[in-house]
């Protein structure tokens, strides 16, 4: 049995992905859920549905499924199986082998069992849970306890990265600016100025997760960036 979730925040959600959906998932296995308002929405929305009772399989905003995809899923014994699909464009310089996503919710079925052997506490017991954070912290619980994604293919992405260079380019900096402090200091995660850590990166024990660095910027960070000229290309 499967359970199809469908999260998109307000105008996110492409048609091609909603008509794929419609299209390709059983009748009664379909919820879209629209989770913007509150950052940790779709955490809630996804532990929700994490129940060991049903084959779970996560379909983001501005992916678009095809007809062999559940298919595909249904037939595969793994516990934890994958339709990549292209990231940004700065994941290779941050380390990353390739540019494509393979642990993301973007098209991924979690199996019934894989739920049973690892209940949804194991990712966060909080309830505040930014939904940008919750598949790394998925992929890290799950890599630790030792699963690893099964690749089944790519999965058709349409967002743009290539339209948005200005804020890659500052997530860089940003990026940069915390890997360094943290070579000179590894304690210095917790308390980077002008950075928040956010809860992804530690576990419930108080352990970091050592090769995943997440911060926000805090409000006072933000306003200081706003205030800086913007960059205007390449560097
Ligand atoms: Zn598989």
């Amino acid at each position: 049995m499967l359970r199809v979730l469908g999260c998109y925040a307000g105008g996110g959600l492409r048609q091609e992905t909603y008509r794929s959906l419609v299209k390709n998932v059983p009748i009664g296995c379909l919820e879209m859920v629209n989770v913007s308002g509150d950052i940790s929405t779709y955490w809630l929305e996804f532990r929700k549905r994490w129940t060991g009772k049903h084959d779970l399989v996560t379909v983001e905003q501005d992916n678009v499924l095809t007809p062999e995809m559940l298919p595909s899923f249904n037939m595969c014994d793994e516990p934890w199986c994958v339709y990549e699909y292209e990231g940004p464009v700065n994941m290779v310089s941050r380390g990353a082998s390739d540019r494509y996503l393979k642990t993301s919710l973007g098209c991924t079925r979690f199996s019934q069992r894989l739920q049973q052997e690892v209940p949804w506490t194991e990712f966060s017991k909080k309830d505040y849970f930014s939904w940008y954070l919750i598949d790394y912290r998925i992929a890290v619980v799950l890599g630790k306890k030792g699963y690893s994604p099964h690749i089944h293919g790519e999965v058709e992405h349409l967002h743009d990265y290539a339209s948005d260079p200005g804020r890659l380019i500052k997530e860089d900096e940003l990026y940069n600016e915390a890997i360094d402090k943290t070579k000179r200091d590894p304690k210095s995660i917790l308390g980077h100025p002008g950075m928040e850590l956010e809860d992804a990166g530690v576990a419930e024990d108080g352990s970091t997760f050592d090769n995943i660095i997440t911060y926000t910027r805090t409000s006072e960070a933000k306003k200081a960036a706003a205030e800086k000229k913007p960059a205007t290309g390449k560097e």
